[in-house]
């Protein structure tokens, strides 16, 4: 226990620190206190409510809504809202909330993790509640295959036992599958008419029970939708908290008879409301409640980010290299979107640029072929991966004459079209805001005759 106070007070005093300095964004007290106790995460104080959100993808978006609602209704929080969702993050948004004796002095943690993390960190913690968003296909270098990320959550649930209820996701075939021995409910959606393209790589091909193909009534994107066995009883999971109707231009979802607002209109958001509805209700909340507040939540809507020069509108769009379903969902936003278009892409992998080789297979199991779009008329390739980004265009059918490589970003601009276009995308890495939107910046610059 000595060395679980030392490591609760040396990270107490840094986090004041940081504090002070008011750069309270990160998690290097909750590293410092894990490196002075190995069991600081089992041996810390949890409060009267712990609930972990993970999955592939939605997790930040789901939440931040759980957690900001938890607020609106008056209990206090602690939550890694910083994008630290690992040991060091967990171990930061727990000490936030004990006091110096180590006693609960916030209602709920809301803890965002990390797949990977489960069966090692969140299982010390064990949460009373785990939210899963879906498994789909992310970084092969990071995660592995999604039967991989399914065992490590698997594994979690299995050690958890009965203390954890599993909030899942009926139309995923992956991870619906999780928690089949303990206490487990299950969100679902109606067709939300979404018409997705199919993908050259799909998350899930065949029953994960006996190996039959898995045949769908509809798809809501990728591997999600309703679907079934073609050969056992396999099929979309009955759900306690399903959306009947959901219509994303208007904004509006219905679960169990009761309206609730969405936060934008993509069908990605719309299981983001959806399954923090359901762990809502599970906690007792009412749902005239939960959607008011639902009412008060926007996700950043990417037309308020861009500019506007000689007709054209110039964007700066989040993409996800490495993670082939996030960036195959953007370019077939890129697919579907009608307007004629530029595309810049800029994803080029800044934070590997040490070591690149061994993380090209992602190009390859991404959706290159929606680029292969009549409203594309040109896609700017730049950074250290010009090459790679240019040769697996090709391979998706894009004319050469559409593309441009470049190797440094600064040359960018000049190819960019002023005229017989009408809207820019610059397609970048999601950590690096500030760098797509300068590159945004200069393009239309360069289009005003400033450079
Ligand atoms: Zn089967």
């Amino acid at each position: 226990m000595f060395k679980f106070y030392v490591a609760l007070w040396a990270s107490k005093l840094m986090m004041g620190f940081y504090y002070l300095r008011k750069k309270p964004k990160t998690d290097m007290p909750g590293l410092l206190a894990c490196k002075i106790c190995p069991d600081f995460l089992k041996i810390i104080a949890k409060p009267k409510l712990t609930i972990a959100v993970t999955g592939t993808n939605g997790k930040t978006t789901t939440s931040a809504l759980v957690n900001d609602f938890l607020r609106s209704s008056g209990m206090t929080t602690s939550f890694n809202d910083w994008g630290a969702n690992l040991m060091a993050g967990f171990a930061t948004n727990l000490i936030r909330g004990v006091s110096l004796f180590n006693k609960p002095k916030v209602d709920c943690s809301v803890l965002e993790a990390d797949e990977l993390s489960m069966d090692t960190e969140m299982v010390k913690i064990k949460p009373d509640y785990i939210l899963v968003t879906n498994i789909c296909k992310d970084s092969l270098r990071r995660n592995g295959h999604p039967e991989n990320i399914f065992n490590h959550i698997e594994h979690c649930f299995r050690l958890l036992g009965d203390k954890t209820t599993a909030v899942l996701n009926a139309n995923d075939p992956i991870s619906c599958e999780l928690d089949r021995d303990g206490r487990r409910v299950f969100y679902s959606m109606t067709d939300a008419r979404t018409y997705p393209l199919e993908n050259i790589s799909k998350d899930i091909t065949v029953c994960p029970r006996c190996g039959g193909r898995i045949v769908y009534d509809y798809r809501q994107y990728r591997h999600i939708g309703r679907f079934k066995c073609e050969r056992c009883d396999f099929r979309t999971p009955h759900a306690e908290y399903p959306a009947e109707f959901v219509d994303l231009d208007s904004r509006t979802m219905m679960i169990n008879g009761h309206e609730y607002p969405l936060i934008s209109d993509t069908i990605f958001n719309a299981f983001n409301v959806l399954s923090a509805v359901a762990l809502l209700r599970e906690l007792g909340y009412r749902e005239p409640e939960i959607s008011s507040f639902m009412a008060t939540q926007k996700v950043t809507d990417i037309r308020e980010s861009s500019v506007e020069y000689n007709g054209i509108e110039y964007f700066a769009y989040a993409a996800k290299s490495q993670n082939v379903s996030a960036a195959s969902t953007v370019f077939e936003y890129m697919a579907k979107e009608p307007s004629d278009k530029d595309v810049v892409l800029l994803m080029d992998e800044v934070q590997d640029k040490n070591h690149p080789t061994e993380t090209l297979s992602w190009l390859y199991e991404t959706d290159y072929e929606f680029l292969n779009s009549p409203h594309i008329k040109k896609i700017i390739v730049g950074g250290h991966m010009y090459l790679n980004h240019k040769l697996r265009l090709l391979l998706a059918g894009v004319p050469e004459e559409k593309i441009v490589a470049v190797e440094e970003e600064a040359d960018i601009p000049q190819y960019v079209d002023q005229y017989g276009i009408t809207k820019v995308y610059v397609l970048y890495e999601i950590d690096y805001v500030t760098k797509a939107k300068n590159m945004r910046d200069s393009i239309v610059a360069y289009a005003k005759g400033g450079k």
